[in-house]
């Protein structure tokens, strides 16, 4: 697993940051967002320091399919499998996106809007 120097989610997954883990595997792990905006607001970081969404490659795949597989499993830990959530990856200054290792936000536990403000 490669790690970025000084980067928040590498601390995170080394277990050198606290964080309230919800799910962890080989690849990936999924903790509650310090500041949630629903009731249900989890993670899903890869191990693997990757940038963000705009730096995958292909060679990224298991990555990338294992964040959504963890997601799969977070919604039902979670209890909103059933009731419906969102997946997002924010993507530069326009998007809000602070912190720069990719991760996965799923959001779920009360109604959504749609569009996003
Ligand atoms: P972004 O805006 O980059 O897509 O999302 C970064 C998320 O990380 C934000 O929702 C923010 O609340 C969360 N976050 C920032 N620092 C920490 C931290 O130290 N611990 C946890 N658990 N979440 C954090
Ligand atoms: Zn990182």
């Amino acid at each position: 697993m490669s790690r970025s120097p000084d980067c928040l989610f590498c601390k995170i997954v080394a277990g050198e940051i606290p964080a309230e883990m919800v799910y962890s595997d080989d690849l990936v792990v999924a903790f509650r967002d310090i500041a949630p905006v629903a009731p249900t607001h989890v993670l899903i970081v890869p191990r693997h320091h990757i940038d963000d969404a705009a730096a995958i490659e292909l060679t990224d795949s298991p990555n990338l399919v294992a964040l959504l597989t963890a997601a799969q499993h977070v919604a039902v830990i979670e209890n909103v499998a059933d009731s419906g959530y969102r997946l997002v990856f924010n993507v530069g200054d326009a998007a809000g996106n602070t912190v720069p290792h990719l991760h996965l936000h799923l959001v779920g536990g009360r109604e959504l809007e749609w569009p996003p403000g």
